[in-house]
């Protein structure tokens, strides 16, 4: 029998965030962020159901391959730009438009150049200290690319550190820095990660980057993707495998970490950190057992987890059990995992199936 251990991935949801995406970067050319293996839904398959996108980014030239081999032809972007000489001609060949982050990137395009059909993104670093120029060197870069032909004039670019605060000064101070070295020039911008589509309208320019809200889930900490009218593309599913009858006092699973406070029933789901469910998860988070919330009891092990069943009738082996998605937002359980939604729905293992629904 197969384990039926399962993240559904659910292909209209996905398009319907993308309209919404749409609606909310109102106008805005939509650069659709697939990175990660589709943020764990599976990269080819996210592409595929996109075909809306203005635009895909992915941050490898491995990830960029499987995008043009899923047959997206439009416009492809490389986040990282290219490293080594290698990647310069896997980049040729794919047509990829590059972020161009440092000198000796430039260097490298200079001697070399682009085909016709790629693009240069120039990626200023005005605040975040992690890839850029720094801000300050806008027009000495622009320059310098300016024999690099390329498929149109390259686009100005930077990233936000804190987007996701709406109340933090930090992103207004990285909007006027970035408006004042950029100010004269024609070149089309981009700055808004899904965070800033939400909190900072004003940021969202010629481009949009939006990685998250394609996927159905809120960047922003305590809010769900519902009160956007998103819904979750990735629903993570698994079944009972066992029911015990435990009595007060008995202990349960590794390190005998918890302890039954009365006669209850504990149930025993095939997932565990094997497949990607964090093993930072305390007793007390939720699941969905047949829809209806139990709670994590014990410690997560590598293909198991125990559920305290405290007062679900009739649970047996083979009932269904949903760790997040469809009635449980993973932003819920990326809290009582001390993580964040990004890192739960990546962290998916390749030893569980995607279904497409
Ligand atoms: C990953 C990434 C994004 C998308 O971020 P979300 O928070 O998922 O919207 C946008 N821009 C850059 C440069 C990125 O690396």
């Amino acid at each position: 029998m197969s384990r039926n251990t399962v993240a559904r991935v659910d292909l209209q949801a996905l398009q319907h965030n993308l309209g919404v995406v749409k609606g909310l970067a109102r106008g805005s050319a939509v650069v659709c962020v697939i990175k990660a293996d589709g943020y764990g839904h599976g990269i080819r398959r996210v592409a595929s159901a996109l075909d809306k996108a203005d635009q895909f980014a992915v941050a490898t030239p491995g990830e960029a391959r499987a995008v043009r081999d899923a047959g997206w032809t439009g416009p492809l972007l490389l986040l990282e730009g290219f490293s080594d000489g290698d990647d310069f001609d896997v980049a040729r060949q794919l047509d990829l438009d590059l972020v161009v982050h440092h000198q000796g990137q430039v260097e490298a395009l200079r001697s070399r150049g682009v085909t016709p059909r790629q693009r240069l993104w120039l990626k200023l670093d005005t605040g975040m200290h992690r890839l850029g120029f720094p801000a300050r060197d806008a027009e000495a870069v622009l320059e310098a690319l300016h024999p690099v032909a390329g498929r149109d004039m390259p686009v100005l670019m930077s990233h936000f550190a804190c987007a996701d605060e709406p109340s933090n000064p930090m992103t207004s101070q990285q909007l006027s820095l970035f408006d004042q070295v950029t100010q004269g020039h024609p070149n089309p911008q981009s700055l808004a990660n899904s965070a800033a589509i939400l909190n900072f309208p004003d940021s969202c320019r010629d481009f949009v980057r939006p990685g998250i809200l394609l996927y159905g889930i809120s960047p922003l900490p305590g809010q769900t993707a519902a009160a956007h009218g998103l819904k979750p593309a990735m629903t993570l599913a698994c079944e009972i495998v066992a029911v015990n009858q435990c009595r007060a006092g008995d202990r349960v699973g590794y390190g005998a970490a918890f302890t039954c406070p009365s006669d209850m029933l504990v149930g025993v789901a095939a997932i565990g950190y094997g497949d990607g469910y964090p093993r930072h998860l305390r007793d007390g988070a939720p699941v969905l057992v047949n829809g209806r919330t139990a709670t994590l009891a014990g410690r997560v092990s590598m293909d198991l987890i125990t559920l305290d069943l405290h007062g679900q009738q009739g649970v047996s082996a083979g009932d269904q059990v949903t760790l997040w998605g469809e009635g449980l937002p993973v932003e819920q359980v990326a809290e009582w995992a001390g993580s964040i939604p990004y890192e739960l729905i990546c962290g998916v293992t390749g030893r569980v199936d995607r279904l497409e629904t």
